[in-house]
């Protein structure tokens, strides 16, 4: 039987029905314990598609007088989202905004909103990879996720919180490993329901976390999209049915970290390969050849110390921004692939601050080579990082450079010739 078929054959059992109901009425009990407004994370993913399904078929069930408090579906743009994601995200979003305001809140369309969080002209991906020229994000440097993503919705959440005393933030997160059902339905109960953010005055509640990736697939294929969308464009998203993992909605640091999977920004770089756009090409979205391969420049020359201010030492080594002739070209080449395509990719503003952040470097280089950004690779206590294939932790009193022929890797099969005969100096940090 193939995976569609158990799908198909879970979603329209009986005890699966009964589930949902369970989990329907779990959301209306969450509802009404409090007045707390609701701030609805939506990525436009199949997990926070699930939520935002179940929370409005839970909410169709409730009178009028009960539907009383503030409902908000807060999505994210990066701005560097992958185009065809965004278009499926925005078409999704002018959808709920109809479906909320004329429906689901008839009585009151005062109290439904729809907002879509975007980064600091400041913090913006080409700002800060051109114009500042930080590495493009890895593993151990991920700068991206809480300038793009934490701070636009801790922005919203905390404008929220200055308006009402409480807010409570609904996630579509889930647990690697899913609960079975009943046990899943007992976590609910009692008072684990909600648990603190770290904004004070908000909660988080997360009703599918432990929601098996098979019978969120199940919900969302099977059960019509109440605002009117069509999931099977998520199939088309995700390659297959059954891929599994999205970029989750980012809400704090530490708790879930995004780039591990693909339903994010075109330009990431912390996974290795970005197979959401490979499959978009290989279904015939040929246009995406240009942002692919651009993606996979600025991955490549991320490993090559040449295109580096060199490190300095200062208490701890830290390692320089791109070289400015590498940020000119970066520029140069995503402006072409821009007219190319046809698509914004960067906006007028962040060009124009990217473009001023280069002249004033260009300056400073001229009056005698200053640099002014430094970075720290990682934030982890003496923590060595060879490249995107291994790491190695090792252990240091004294402050220097560490040479690679000199590290015990982890998986040292994966050390190519290339970097155990360099000797390039390993990112890492000494606590002081
Ligand atoms: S998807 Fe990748 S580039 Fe985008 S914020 Fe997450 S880690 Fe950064």
């Amino acid at each position: 039987m193939s995976k569609l078929d158990t799908i198909v054959k879970t979603g329209l059992s009986d005890d699966f029905a009964a589930y949902i109901d369970d989990l329907k009425s779990e959301i209306r009990g969450a509802y009404l314990e409090n007045d707390a407004p609701w701030i609805v994370c939506f990525s436009g993913g199949k997990d926070s598609t699930a939520l935002l399904q179940l929370v409005f078929y839970a909410l169709s069930e409730l009178d009028e007088k009960e539907l009383a408090k503030e409902l908000h579906v807060l999505s994210n743009d990066t701005l560097v989202e992958n185009p065809a994601i965004s278009k499926h995200v925005d078409g999704q979003l002018e959808r709920i905004r109809v479906y909320g305001q004329e429906k689901l809140y008839k009585h009151n369309p005062g109290l439904f909103f729809v907002e879509k969080g975007k980064p600091k002209i400041e913090e913006r991906f080409w700002v800060n990879l051109i114009g500042r020229g930080y590495p493009s994000p890895n593993r151990w440097f991920r700068w991206c996720t809480e300038r793009l993503k934490i701070n636009p919705t801790s922005k919203y959440i905390g404008d929220s919180l200055e308006r009402h005393e409480k807010v409570i933030i609904v996630l579509g997160t889930r647990k690697a490993e899913s609960a079975n059902r009943a046990v899943s339905m007992r976590n609910y109960a009692g008072n684990g329901r909600f648990r603190n953010h770290t904004l004070p005055d908000a909660l988080v509640y997360a009703p599918i976390a432990d929601v098996s990736n098979d019978d969120v697939w199940s919900y969302v294929l099977l059960t019509p999209n109440p605002w009117g969308g069509d999931n099977m464009d998520l199939l088309d998203i995700y390659g297959n049915a059954c891929a599994g993992g999205e970029c989750p909605f980012v809400i704090e640091t530490g708790v879930q970290s995004c780039g591990k999977s693909r339903f994010g920004c075109w330009v990431c770089t912390v996974v290795d390969r970005d197979k959401s756009m490979e499959n978009f090409i290989v279904n015939g979205e040929k246009w995406m050849e240009g942002l692919l391969a651009f993606r996979n420049w600025i991955y490549e020359i991320r490993q090559e110390d040449s295109q580096y201010v060199p490190p300095r030492l200062v208490g701890k080594v830290q390692f320089g921004p791109f070289l400015l002739r590498v940020r000119e070209e970066m520029l140069e080449r995503l402006l072409k692939l821009q007219d190319g395509v046809g698509v914004e990719l960067i906006g007028e503003e962040e060009l124009n601050i990217t473009r001023s952040l280069l002249e004033e470097d260009k300056k400073a280089q001229s009056a005698g080579g200053m640099r002014r950004y430094f970075f720290e690779m990682s934030k982890g206590e003496r923590i060595a990082v060879v490249s995107d294939c291994n790491v190695a932790e090792i252990k240091r009193k004294r402050l220097g450079p560490i040479y690679l022929k000199n590290i015990k890797f982890k998986k040292s099969e994966d050390v190519t010739n290339k970097y155990l005969k360099s000797k390039r100096v390993m990112y890492y940090r000494v606590k002081t």
